[in-house]
């Protein structure tokens, strides 16, 4: 079983789930564990049905696994109610999915304004700290345009901002460059791995890409739902 080192952003301790179908029980998750080090960048690469999404919504506090426990920073969350949950997940976990969902009715800096106002700051800091992050990458031209005004890459670009925007230990993405052409993909890959860097977040990133998969600082897969280092 892995360990849960002092201060590991983020561990997985014997993650299990199961689900059941008509009579069968599928055993997705049977004793899963990971711990992901400050800006450490893991590549999750599994076939289609593994677990993947399962793995990440539960170690983003959005799923509660069968059994085992998610360990974020020294916090455990197995015995937190969902009001200490979601408190946990707004402040030390980001999210960044293959499809940007980002609020098509507000301006790119208003949605990564928006889960900074939810966690209780004002309407100000969050616009300046917005702004900042937008800035930093490259969509400072694009503050006020709608995500249907935006190319694609741009689009991922925001809801990358909008995902760091509340400074979180933890960044989980599921394909976050599945929707793009090489070259975009490529530029929001670089700007994601830089900003683990610089920030020492931890990234767990579901992905099918193997090119940038080989360029993570370590892969891993799942086998019969476990956890396993992979090449
Ligand atoms: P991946 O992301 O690797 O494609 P998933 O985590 O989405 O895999 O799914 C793993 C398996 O669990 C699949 O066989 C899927 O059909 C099954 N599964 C996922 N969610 C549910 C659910 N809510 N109920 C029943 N089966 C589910």
């Amino acid at each position: 079983m892995a360990e849960a080192p002092e201060g590991a952003p983020l561990a997985l301790v014997g993650v299990e789930r199961h689900y059941s179908q008509g009579d069968a029980k599928l055993h997705i998750l049977t004793g899963a564990d990971l711990v992901l080090g400050a800006g450490e960048m893991v590549a999750l690469v599994a076939p289609s049905g593994a677990g993947k999404s399962t793995l990440l919504h539960i170690a983003g506090l959005l799923e509660r696994p069968d059994g085992g426990d998610v360990i974020v920073g020294n916090l455990s969350s197995a015995a937190l109610d969902d009001a200490a949950r979601t408190r946990l997940r707004r402040e030390a976990i980001g999210f960044v999915y293959q499809s940007h969902y980002l609020l098509g009715e507000f301006s790119a800096l208003e949605n990564v304004m928006l889960p900074q106002m939810i966690r209780g700051l004002a309407r100000g800091e969050a616009r300046m700290r917005a702004s900042e992050l937008l800035r930093v990458l490259g969509l400072k031209e694009r503050e006020g345009h709608r995500p249907a005004a935006l190319s694609g890459g741009e689009q991922q670009r925001v809801a990358i901002a909008r995902a760091i925007a509340n400074a979180p230990r933890v960044l989980l993405a599921d394909e976050p460059t599945g929707n793009l052409d090489p070259p975009t993909a490529e530029r929001v890959f670089a700007m994601l791995g830089a900003i683990v860097r610089a920030t020492g977040l931890a990234a767990l990133v579901a992905t099918h890409n193997t090119e940038l998969a080989a360029r993570m600082d370590r892969r891993v897969t799942l086998h019969d739902g476990k956890i396993v280092e992979s090449e």
